[in-house]
């Protein structure tokens, strides 16, 4: 919808199709965390992709969160925006050391973070489960149902035409075009790009077949007065985990929890059991909330954790697996993309192009993958705390 966007408003002819209603995937369902950057330092990026590469793609994720918040601001798109901070926290002595590299790498490129002792976070969110953390003020929160529906309000508003229940089935050769078809009709068009992040699946299996799909589930109690709310900051909060666990407070008081879903998806309130645990073991004094809303979706993730961009033949383009951190970065990556889609040399943008997609070795047991690759994640992250863990 970023691209949509952009593209929109330089005046070229954009049609975006839905599958569904605006917002019915991971860009409405997620935890709303605005996060600069990706998981690697700037050496493993340059490692993954060479010295000009890496560092560029490192520059642009470093300035991710600015620019959402930047065109958030820029389109006045209502989304309860707060750019407070993300902060991120460790419950193991060893996760200590991390902190401090992190705080370094971000320091060292002129970012604003900082180190966040203990009794600080005690203080901010309301829990001693925390050894300490650190707070990079660049990210913050947004509503992402209502930021994904904003931006689609403004790319129509542009000129953009939104389709939804228009899910796509084929895409073929039309010459030097591309034809894209649904049950009902079909759009030529000189460029498409595939933005189905993790479900691409039957649209184009061997794309699906490069990133695994991961549920991920949340819950979240209803508004909470300022007397009982533990949190006392407006900032994302993720932990430093394995299998991570994120929350935050939001505009109305409401305190939501994220993290790892069984596979297949939600079966019903059981399903969130790990959530409610995580809840009470933060918040003892919520353990007995009955949360209000429960809720999961699909994160793309790759083996290497970097996201992707396809350029899959020419004019035909694909992005996903945003790894659990596409808000700020697809925001970002709109101009970006749209730029692709302009003609521009896909080799000069800041994200890499990847062709074609290298398929995951045995992808039919994706479940398999999943569930095992998260039981050996716990493990590891209940070994470095001598912490039972519960599935
Ligand atoms: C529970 C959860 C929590 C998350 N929390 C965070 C967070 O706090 N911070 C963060 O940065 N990231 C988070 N993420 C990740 C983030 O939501 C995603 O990276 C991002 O929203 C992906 O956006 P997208 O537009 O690429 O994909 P999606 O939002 O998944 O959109 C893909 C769209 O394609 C449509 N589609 C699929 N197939 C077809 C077809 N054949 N024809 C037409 N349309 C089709 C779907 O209906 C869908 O609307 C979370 C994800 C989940 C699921």
């Amino acid at each position: 919808m970023s691209t949509a966007l952009t593209l929109a408003e330089q005046g070229s002819s954009v049609v975006v199709l839905e599958a569904g209603e605006i917002g019915d995937a991971a860009s409405g369902r997620n935890g709303g965390q605005v996060i600069a950057g990706l998981r690697h330092f700037p050496e493993e990026l340059v490692e993954t992709y060479g010295r000009d590469r890496g560092r560029r793609l490192y520059e642009f994720g470093a300035r991710t969160a600015d620019d959402a918040f930047a065109l958030i601001a820029r389109h006045r798109l209502d989304c309860e925006a707060a750019q407070e901070g993300w902060i991120n926290v460790t419950d193991a002595p060893s996760g200590l050391d991390m902190v401090r590299r992190r705080v370094a790498a971000w320091r060292a490129h002129g970012a604003p973070a900082r180190e966040l002792s203990r009794a600080e976070l005690r203080e901010l969110i309301g829990t001693d489960a925390y050894l300490g953390g650190w707070i990079d003020p660049r990210g913050g929160t947004v509503q992402p149902l209502s930021l994904v529906r904003e931006l689609a309000r403004a790319a129509r508003g542009a000129g953009a035409e939104v389709f939804v229940h228009s899910r796509v089935v084929d895409i073929a050769r039309a010459g030097r075009d591309w034809r894209v078809s649904t049950g009902a009709g079909s759009i030529v068009a000189r460029r498409v790009l595939l933005a189905t992040n993790a479900l691409t699946g039957p649209l184009n299996p061997p794309l699906a077949r490069s990133f695994l799909p991961v549920w991920s589930y949340q819950i979240a109690t209803g508004p909470l007065p300022d007397a009982i709310t533990p949190i006392r900051t407006g900032a994302a909060i993720s932990d430093s985990r394995r299998v991570l666990r994120y929350f935050r407070r939001d505009r109305q008081g409401r305190v939501i929890v994220g993290g790892k879903g069984t596979s297949g998806g939600p079966k019903g309130p059981g399903s969130f059991n790990l959530q409610r645990l995580t809840l009470a073991r933060l918040y003892p004094a919520l353990a007995s909330i009955e949360p209000t809303y429960y809720w999961g979706g699909q994160v793309s993730v790759t083996i290497d954790r970097l996201p992707r961009f396809f350029v899959l033949d020419d004019g035909l383009f694909a992005t996903l697996a945003c790894n659990g951190k596409g808000v700020a970065w697809n925001l970002a990556l709109g101009p970006v993309l749209a730029a692709a889609l302009s003609g521009v040399d896909p080799d000069s943008l800041p994200l890499p192009p990847a062709r074609p997609p290298a398929p995951i070795p045995f992808h039919r047991l994706k479940r398999v993958y999943a569930a095992a690759g998260s039981t050996w994640l716990r493990l590891r992250d209940m070994i470095e705390r001598q912490t039972p863990v519960r599935t």
